[in-house]
């Protein structure tokens, strides 16, 4: 984006995921402190926009599984992130055509392009709400949410890549804990987190001392952490993985190392 045309009010001297995650995936909405950030954190992790890359076909992978396999037309996905190639509600109305998407972010200028967000099927719907991960009931009882979906039968939480930024681990599963309380039987929780489980100790000790610096913002969980967020579903294929190896489309010798990755993902399916 050029630097003429940033939107009033709109903060970019501190880097915000939102963009920074879309300068890794190799898009255009960002500015310079999001690309010292991203560069920062890439020479701790050389491989980080491989892993935004495998994290957001992990994203795609989960939506096309619970809009064809599972069935479900409803999709609350907070932590959207700025549009970019098939969003949820793209990928998920391809398959279910009447399918509503509810988005929630907390970045401004995803507010800014959220027109792209909304560009639904005529039997679909989507919305938009600039609502905080870390106060449920506000997104819960948001009249936009409440005009969309109906919550007496099945939606899809989608969390990806949003729950790392969340610093307390307590806190982020008690988020999740209360959203899925909301929602009925047979709804979906689609999660991913950053992890430094396959990271070499020393490595994972710069990453753990730039976060402790304030340069990163992500928090790592651990298997046992990430899988908190699933207490109670069924999980579905392999379980909690790194999100390359979830449901793959590609033969074990063309995907990544979990090392590489450093991202877990799962989907699970409450009783
Ligand atoms: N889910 C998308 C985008 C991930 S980038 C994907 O996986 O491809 C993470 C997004 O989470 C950013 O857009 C950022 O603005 C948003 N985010 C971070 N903290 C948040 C919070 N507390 N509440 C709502 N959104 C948040």
């Amino acid at each position: 984006m050029v630097e003429e045309t940033v939107p009033a009010g709109l903060d970019t001297t501190t880097a915000h995921p939102a963009r920074r995650y879309n300068y890794w995936l190799g898009g255009k909405d960002h500015f310079p402190a999001d690309r010292a950030s991203g560069d920062l954190i890439e020479s701790v992790h050389p491989t980080v926009r491989l892993s935004a890359l495998e994290n957001r076909a992990f994203l795609q992978r989960a939506v096309r599984f619970l809009a064809e396999e599972a069935r479900i037309g409803q999709f609350l996905d907070i932590g959207t992130g700025l549009p970019t190639a098939d969003n949820t509600h793209e990928v998920a109305q391809r398959r279910m055509p009447h399918a509503r998407i509810v988005y929630v972010d907390n970045d401004p200028m995803v507010s800014v392009h959220a027109r792209a967000l909304l560009t639904s099927t005529p039997e679909g719907r989507t919305r938009y709400i600039e609502a905080d991960l870390r106060d449920p009931a506000a997104i819960l009882t948001d009249p936009r949410l409440t005009e969309t979906l109906d919550l007496g039968r099945p939606v899809a939480l989608v969390l990806i890549a949003v729950l790392h930024f969340i610093e307390d681990h307590t806190e982020a599963r008690d988020v999740v804990r209360e959203l899925l309380a909301a929602l009925p039987s047979g709804s979906y929780l689609a999660a991913s987190n950053f992890t430094l489980d396959f990271t070499a100790p020393a490595k994972a000790a710069v990453a753990r001392d730039m976060i402790a610096r304030g340069r990163s913002d992500a928090h790592p969980r651990t298997k046992a952490q990430f899988s908190e967020y699933f207490a109670g579903l069924g999980l579905i294929g392999p379980g909690v993985v790194p999100v390359s190896e979830w449901l793959p489309e590609v033969p074990a010798h063309q995907r990544p190392s979990p090392e590489e990755i450093g991202i877990y993902g799962a989907v699970g399916r409450k009783p």
